[in-house]
């Protein structure tokens, strides 16, 4: 769709969900002026490369997407190493941190989130305490899992584990503690986390449950050993930690822009005031599928809503209709989250199985989420078989009412 000639558009953040926005903005409106604004020193890359990156199954070129030169045959301005440190709605301009305020026709926030830092007695002043969701945070944590014969890795989260794995990959001994009985508890039962503290196990990764930093010792300002709160001490050369993301939007506190957890949109993705967006991990948008508001950390999610979103700030009127998936290995296996999939929901049913899996020595874990006795979401841990049929399931809203009915999904393949 046309818009009109020499609209200016700004967006914040140019992951996915920013540069999809800016290359749908410039391929519908050939006219229009957009800028592109991130902290980041990079153009485009491919954060779920980063695990593979940290395994050294890729190097660095294949983890970016973009380079400099496409945005300028694409004319986007982007801003590096640019941070936006204020938005004025009325006035509709963005002030940033270097070079003068930017005005705009229609505001994309795309900004993703900080990593939640590790806060325990001992880790003031100490190096080589990592998050994992940069390019820089990787190439650090590669830096130092050279020079490392042992590492803590502390979180329940899918970040926690692809760092577990990555430095272990490294040949690394690593641990991994995590607060809860077992991993991704927020999705899983007791018997999927089991399935995974085995498949860890098998990779020489030892998962202790119910454990987590209590304090950290160092020398010279580097880690030494972790003590965790049982008392037990752990090696530690390197500490990685996955303890969630807070989502990006302290710098729209003066705006009237609605916030709670994350930026508060519509299904056009439209905030609480008008010309003004948000996309991707940031966004806490109206889930059409769900029925209710919803916030997705996943790579496809947030490469939708920027294709909505630019859709929607050119004018025209688009909803966000989607079933979020997301797939990751896990050692050598592995995971599908599809839908909604929360473990301590009340709203949801579930049932989950695991099986023998097709080749030896493998088990397949399935289990799957019901609301009102429709299925809303499924996880899938072992063979993938069957995933694309289980996500037009969930999008179909199919009704499985009776045990036979939600037992046949199991043999969805
Ligand atoms: C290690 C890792 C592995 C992952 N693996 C998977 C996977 O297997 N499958 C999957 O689906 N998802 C995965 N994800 C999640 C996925 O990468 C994210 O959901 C997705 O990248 C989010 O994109 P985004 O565009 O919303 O935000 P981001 O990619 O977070 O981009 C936001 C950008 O905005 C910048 N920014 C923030 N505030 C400002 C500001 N004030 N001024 C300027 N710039 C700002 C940030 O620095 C950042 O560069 C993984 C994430 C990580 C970190």
């Amino acid at each position: 769709m046309a818009a009109d000639v020499g609209r200016k558009y700004v967006i914040i953040g140019n992951g996915i969900a920013g540069t999809t926005c800016a290359q749908t903005l410039r391929k519908n409106d050939p006219a229009c002026d957009i800028w592109l604004i991130t902290n980041e020193p990079y153009p485009l890359y491919n954060r779920v490369s980063l695990p593979r990156f940290l395994q050294g199954l890729l190097p660095e070129r294949k983890v970016m997407i973009r380079d400099f030169a496409w945005h300028e045959q694409q004319r986007l301005t982007l801003l590096t190493e640019t941070f936006v440190t204020r938005v004025d709605t009325t006035e509709r301009v963005v002030y940033l941190d270097k070079g003068g305020p930017l005005r705009y026709d229609a505001l994309l926030v795309a900004t993703g989130g900080w990593a939640n830092r590790l806060q325990a007695p001992g880790v003031g002043g100490v190096e080589h305490i990592y998050n994992f969701v940069t390019l820089d945070d990787t190439k650090e944590i590669i830096a130092r899992a050279l020079e490392s014969k042992t590492a803590v890795v502390s979180g329940g989260s899918f970040i926690a584990y692809e760092l577990a794995e990555g430095v272990n990959v490294r040949g690394v001994h690593v641990t991994w503690l995590m607060r809860g009985p077992y991993w991704l508890r927020g999705i899983l039962d007791e018997d999927g986390g089991r399935l995974v503290g085995e498949i860890a196990a098998k990779h020489g990764v030892e998962m202790v449950p119910g454990e987590t930093i209590r304090e950290v010792v160092s020398s010279n300002g580097a880690p030494r050993r972790v003590v965790g709160t049982s008392g037990r001490e752990y090696e530690a050369d390197l500490i990685g930690v996955g303890l969630g993301l807070t989502l990006n939007h302290g710098f729209l506190a003066e705006t009237p822009i609605a916030r709670r957890t994350g930026i508060v949109a519509n299904e056009y993705l439209e905030t609480s005031v008008p010309g003004v967006y948000a996309a991707g991990d940031v966004a806490e948008f109206y889930d059409a599928v769900l029925g209710r508001h919803n916030i997705m950390g996943t790579w496809d999610n947030a490469l939708a809503h920027g294709r909505v979103a630019a859709t929607n700030m050119a004018g025209g009127r688009e909803p966000y209709v989607d079933v979020p998936t997301y797939t990751s290995p896990l050692f050598d296996v592995n995971i599908a989250v599809m839908g909604t999939a929360e473990a301590h929901n009340p709203d949801l049913e579930t049932i989950s199985r695991s099986a023998p899996g097709d080749k030896a020595g493998t088990t397949d874990y399935r289990k799957f989420f019901f609301k009102e006795n429709r299925v809303v979401g499924a996880v899938f841990i072992g063979s993938p078989k069957g995933r694309k049929k289980m996500v037009e399931v969930i999008r179909s809203g199919m009704v499985c009412a009776t045990p036979a009915e939600r037992d046949a999904l199991f043999d969805v393949r």
